[in-house]
């Protein structure tokens, strides 16, 4: 039986006259890369975290004849103004986002045990609450499906710098896109305001990247767009199980030491009591200017972020 010939390209919507050439040519590229995502997976689902790539995404799957399915994990320590991002969507395109929960009971349960801020007391405190409000409920969510998609790009940090357009995720078993790996942010930023495509508000107080509330905080201009994920921790451990295969790909099952901190400068007294180094070191990273506010459900002071040099064999997040 001769085999069955392939599909014919799904027809996309007309550029915007609004693009300049050269971002027009990356919007047609990435229009055709989801067609044909669609074409061949028509069950692929788009993961949002409601940052600025993610919701480009949900403009440019809009266009497609029969959109793709979005969801998003609410880990229950999302910013108010991310939450929001699911009306904007639906408003804006009649899309509903799907909205994946953790699982109350485990929730409950690493709660009491550990307490509502044990992610800044160790990477591997850090991994479980990970582990709990985002990676299961990934699961949950690919259950199933062939294919997913992602707004990742390889200019976003270190462990993101191998970062293929199309890949096989082991960790969950199924292929995934990232159709915007190769983007800059100037691209995306270009693409959107220049199609209007609705972003998260998060973005013009200093957020590049957007997570749970207390993981993450505003960055300085120059600094890595993800440097304020999970800020205490060392730059190669800030993937939390999302996305896995990121640092195996980038070659880093282990971790090195942490970049130098200001006290560090102080010599060895500042360092004598190692007690104190944690404190001034938690001190300084909720004290920080660029700190955001914490959420009204965030009323403590973390006890003692991560100093200490800890392998990292599996990545754990977004
Ligand atoms: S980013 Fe922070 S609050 Fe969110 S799931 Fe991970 S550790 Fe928990």
């Amino acid at each position: 039986m001769p085999p069955t010939p392939p599909l014919p390209p799904t027809p996309l919507a007309p550029l915007s006259p609004s693009l300049p050439a050269p971002l027009a040519a990356r919007w047609q590229a990435l229009l055709a890369d989801l067609a044909r995502i669609a074409d061949a997976h028509p069950d692929a689902l788009l993961a949002s975290s409601m940052g600025v790539e993610d919701t480009l995404l949900i403009h440019a799957v809009a266009q497609l004849p029969r959109p793709l399915e979005v969801f998003m994990l609410d880990t229950g320590r999302l910013h108010a103004e991310t939450l929001a991002m699911v009306d904007v969507v639906r408003a804006r395109y009649g899309i509903e986002v799907r909205v994946m929960h953790p699982d109350p009971e485990a929730v409950r349960a690493h709660v009491a045990a550990h307490g509502e801020f044990a992610f800044y007391e160790s990477v591997e405190l850090r991994k479980a609450c990970c582990g709990i409000r985002k990676v299961e409920p990934l699961r949950r969510a690919l259950a199933g499906h062939a294919a997913w998609i992602t707004g990742q790009r390889r200019e976003q940090s270190l462990t993101r710098a191998e970062l293929s357009e199309t890949e096989w995720d082991d960790t969950f078993g199924l292929r995934k896109f990232n159709p915007l790996a190769s983007w800059t942010a100037d691209e995306v930023w270009g693409v959107v305001r220049a199609l209007d495509v609705p972003y998260n508000p998060l973005h013009d107080r200093g957020y590049p990247s957007i997570g749970c509330e207390p993981c993450t905080r505003a960055v300085r201009p120059g600094e890595d767009p993800r440097a304020g994920r999970w800020w205490w921790e060392q730059r190669d451990s800030r993937e939390c199980g999302l996305h896995a295969g990121n640092l195996r790909a980038a070659g880093r099952p282990g971790v090195r030491p942490r970049d130098p901190l200001p006290a560090d400068a102080a010599g060895p007294t500042a360092t004598a009591d190692t007690t104190a180094t944690a404190d001034t070191t938690a001190a300084r990273a909720i004290t920080d200017p660029l700190d955001p506010p914490r959420s009204t459900d965030t009323p403590n002071t973390p006890d003692t972020p991560n100093t200490t040099d800890t392998d990292i064999t599996e990545a754990s997040t977004s």
